[in-house]
């Protein structure tokens, strides 16, 4: 793939305009509370059970509440990927002790948000190696956390992390949940880490906050071309299995394709209040995925603004 083509002051402009949208009630408190986000764990202390899967030789998946991640244990040490938040990693760091005693070497971001990557410090402080992609270090200028150790290491386009015989490569197909999201892949396991653009057999988050539709339908298109068998994706509640088949990457982008090309329809009759527009337009296709009654018209306002608005 070539370097992606970005227009980074027109993605800036986007961004304000959906923050705008999503937060609209918010607006003036965030602006106040910028310098002062949340360090703790979302949901102020709620007990969230947690757990670790062993998916493969040296591979595990950690799930805290409705929230994953994908370890690698090594002979040389750890590849860590988002550590969600302190507690979720302090209660990650007591599971890899119970596997290994060898180091956390490596800590990769998957993308800029607060809830995925939150709570590195306690790797930090045993020396371990932090890597994101280049946008981060601007999305942490804006929004800075005490608990959010910056990136050591940043890339453009692609990275390969490589410990103890086990390649981890990274790689980024431009904005699509925001402007730094990278997907990673174990080449010789033919697995898939990715988050936030592949929930399986779910709905899309809410009012897709941050997400920008076309260009999300058009990475998960690049995305499958990559070579993998399975996918571990970063968010399902217990009950979901840690590893998918590849085939829910297709699944994500024709649910998103049909969102879009519903919402398109009832515009083209004439259709263009939100409000109306939540309530006529039905994917019962998708009856049965997780959180379809609550969150499909949240879907629906915002594929709305897009055809409304042009982004
Ligand atoms: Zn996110």
């Amino acid at each position: 793939m070539g370097e992606p083509v970005i227009n980074f002051e027109g993605n800036k402009m986007k961004r304000l305009i959906i923050k705008s949208i999503v937060v609209v009630g918010m607006l003036f408190s965030s602006i106040t509370m910028a310098a002062n986000f949340p360090t703790q764990e979302p949901m102020g202390g709620e007990p969230f059970g947690h757990s670790v899967k062993n998916i493969g030789d040296g591979l595990y998946v950690f799930r805290w509440w409705v929230y994953r991640n994908l370890f690698v244990v090594t002979d040389e040490g750890v590849i860590v990927t988002d550590p969600l938040n302190p507690k979720a990693a302090n209660l990650l760091l007591g599971e890899i002790r119970k596997i290994t005693d060898k180091p956390v070497k490596y800590v990769v971001y998957s993308h800029n948000h607060h809830d995925h990557i939150s709570g590195g410090n306690v790797f930090k402080d045993q020396g371990a190696t932090f890597i994101a992609h280049k946008n981060v270090l601007n999305e942490l200028a804006d929004h800075p956390s005490p608990v959010i150790p910056l990136p050591d290491i940043t890339f453009e386009d692609t990275y390969t992390v490589q410990l103890g015989g086990r390649t981890l490569e990274l790689k980024y197909f431009g904005p699509n949940h925001g402007e730094s999201l990278v997907v990673m892949r174990l080449p010789k396991e033919k697995i898939l880490f990715v988050v936030d653009i592949v929930t399986p057999r779910r709905v899309a988050f809410r009012t897709m906050p941050d997400f920008w539709p076309d260009e999300w339908v058009r990475s998960l298109k690049e995305i499958e071309q990559l070579d993998y068998d399975y996918v571990v994706s970063a968010h399902g509640p217990a009950n979901q299995p840690a590893i998918d088949p590849s085939s829910v990457v297709a699944e994500q982008r024709i649910y998103l394709e049909d969102l879009m090309s519903a919402v398109k329809a009832e515009f083209d009759k004439g259709t263009h209040s939100p409000d109306k527009l939540r309530e006529i337009v039905k994917l019962p296709k998708y009856k049965d995925w997780r959180s379809y009654d609550e969150w499909l018209p949240m879907n629906i306002e915002r594929i709305w603004a897009y055809y409304h608005m042009g982004w």
